[in-house]
This record gives C-alpha cells, structure tokens and sequence, in this order.
C-alpha cells in the first residue's frame, strides 16, 4: 500500500492536524524555511503512536518545538515534521518540589509554574524562548543553571511507537546538548526543585529577565545564540572570537549579525536559509583563520538545500 493511502486510512484516528507540503516559514524564530512533506501536530499519544508506526519505516521524522533553535533550509525537509499539540504543555505538581511539564509548554510557563508553587530552580527558564522538549534536546540553560541539574527523568516516545521512561541517571547531559537518540520524541519531564519564598523567587526571576534584556537583542528573527562557546581550555566566548576576528559587522543577503550581541545572527526580513548559512559558514572560517578556534553551530540546521 502507498504511504499516502497509508495516511488516509488512518487520518479519521486522527484529532490533530495532518498537513500535507506545509510550509514551515512560521514553525522557525527566523520565519525562514520550505515546506515539509507531511507535518503532524499530534493531540494525544495514541495517535502520535499509531502515526509513528504508520510512517516509520517509509519517511524521515524531525520533532521541533517551538523552532527557537532551529534553522530550516529553503528546499524543506522530505519527511514528517511532529509538533506536539497543545494537549502536551500540562503541567502537574508531583510532590511539594517535584513537577511533571508536558514537552510543548513554553520554558516560561514552566518557571512561572514552579514559581505559583514556591518551587525554585526553574528562574532560568523564564527567559529561554523555546518549549522542555526542545530544552530537553539542547539541555539549555543560562546563568549557571542548566536542565541536566532538574531533570529527574523523561518519558519519551521511540521509533516503534513505544513510550519509554528514561532516568537522567541514564543520559549523559554536556554543554547545550545530550547523548539521548536523535529518533526519540520527548513527551513530558519530571524536573526536581526546592521549595522557597516566593519574594526570592521573584525576584531572581526579574533579575534574570532584566540582564537578558540588556544584554540580548530581542524583537528580532534570530534563533539566540548562533555558536556554542568553544570548551574551556579557551576562555573566550563565541562572540568575543567573532569580535576578535572583526567578522561582526559581516553579512550576506538579509542574513546579518545583531549589532548588540554579534553570537546572535538574524534575518533582516530578506533573507534566505541559505544567506543564515553561508554567514554562519563564513564567519566560522574567518574566525578559525584569524584564531584558530573551530566554533560549532549550537542551532540546528534542517532539511533541503
Ligand atoms: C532570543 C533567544 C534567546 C535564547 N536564549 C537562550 C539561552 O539563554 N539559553 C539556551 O540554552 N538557549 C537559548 N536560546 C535557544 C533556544 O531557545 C533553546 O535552544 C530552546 O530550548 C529550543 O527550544 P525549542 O522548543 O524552540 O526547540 P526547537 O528549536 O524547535 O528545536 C531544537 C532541538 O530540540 C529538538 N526538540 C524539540 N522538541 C522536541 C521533543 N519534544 N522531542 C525531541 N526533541 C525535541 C529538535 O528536534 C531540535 O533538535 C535562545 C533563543 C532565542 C531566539
């Protein structure tokens, strides 16, 4: 049977949305990208399951979040693209200073929760634009405070269609990333507090939210930081290199570097995936030519040239 038939055979299981060649422009915090073969925006496991197991074997699967790290070519990705729907994003109290966050909740939502319940731990949260899964995936963090240090486990969906727990114990967690397979769907997070005033937790919140503030650009088409900070046998950071190597004022296309923070590349309303990708290639050429630092991507780049 064609997978299409496949698909129409199971789209009356189906409650989410089911779209064929969907354009995933909106699905990105650049606003830039192609289409995507089929995307799902599954409503419940069941179905996110049984999409699974129906397409597995017959097309590549990309999950996103809310696509804040996330750069999508212009030729689109030839396979599925799963957004979790908002059925995902609950949040529930498991005891006083342990919580469970569905995987789309937004970081903020999350930090905001923990906050109603006297939970602290979760301030770094409230100023990382993307939702747990996609938190989970590049363990973010900010301010010293990352997730590896609050999850307590992750049930998360694999290739089968199977819903598996993971314990944090069994995941190795480093700098902006974790060693779990690229084929696991993350559907919620058991994360681990401790109880405080809330005054305290208010105001780290505040601070954190006022530094990003004055020290980030916001309000523009920019996935945050484009490169990791190199490890820490060299103690410069991305942008200090990029500085360094006067690649900050560069630019192709609408594709440019933000003049407040020049780790933060942006589409200027122009651009191309391909002008966010031949700047990014060419400042990290640049930078290891004038420095002989190799700076890596920390965004994640997708599909078709
Ligand atoms: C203005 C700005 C500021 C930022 N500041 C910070 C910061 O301080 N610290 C920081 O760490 N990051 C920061 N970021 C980057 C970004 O917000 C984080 O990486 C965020 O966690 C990405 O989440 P997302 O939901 O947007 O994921 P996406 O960008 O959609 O995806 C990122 C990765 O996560 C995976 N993923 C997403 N959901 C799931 C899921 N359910 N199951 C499995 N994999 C999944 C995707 O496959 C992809 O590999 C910033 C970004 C912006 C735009």
């Amino acid at each position: 049977m064609s997978l299409n038939k496949k698909i129409e055979k199971i789209k009356d299981l189906i409650e989410g949305k089911l779209i064929y060649d969907y354009n995933l422009s909106k699905s990105s915090w650049f606003n830039i990208g192609g289409n995507a073969k089929i995307f799902f925006k599954p409503e419940n496991i069941k179905e996110l399951s049984l999409f699974i197991k129906t397409i597995a074997n017959e097309l590549p699967i990309y999950v996103i979040g809310r696509g804040s790290n996330l750069l999508i070519r212009d030729g689109g990705f030839d396979g599925a693209v799963i957004k979790l729907g908002k059925s995902f994003s609950h949040l529930s109290l498991f005891s006083e200073n342990t919580l469970i966050a569905g995987a789309s909740a937004l970081d903020k939502t999350v930090s905001k929760f923990a906050y109603d319940n006297s939970i602290s731990g979760f301030e770094f949260l409230s100023c990382i634009p993307g939702s747990i899964g996609g938190a989970i995936r590049m363990n973010s963090g900010c301010y010293k405070e990352d997730m590896s240090q609050k999850i307590l486990s992750i049930q998360a969906m694999d290739i089968n269609g199977i819903v598996t727990t993971i314990p944090s114990t069994k995941v190795n967690f480093f700098y902006r990333g974790c060693d779990l397979s690229e084929d696991l769907i993350f559907l919620s997070v058991t994360l681990k507090g401790n109880i405080k005033q809330k005054k305290e937790i208010n105001e780290k919140m505040k601070k954190f939210i006022n530094d990003k503030e004055k020290s980030q650009p916001n309000k523009i088409k920019t996935c945050g930081s484009t490169f990791k900070n190199p490890n820490e046998k060299n103690n410069k950071k991305a942008w200090e290199l990029i500085k360094f190597a006067k690649c900050d004022n560069f630019k192709v296309g609408g594709a440019k570097i933000s003049e407040q923070h020049c780790n933060f590349f942006l589409n200027d309303g122009s651009a191309k995936a391909k002008d966010l990708e031949s700047l990014i290639n060419k400042v990290k050429k640049e930078v290891f030519e004038k420095t002989g630092v190799n700076l890596e991507p920390e965004l994640k780049i997708i599909g078709n040239e």
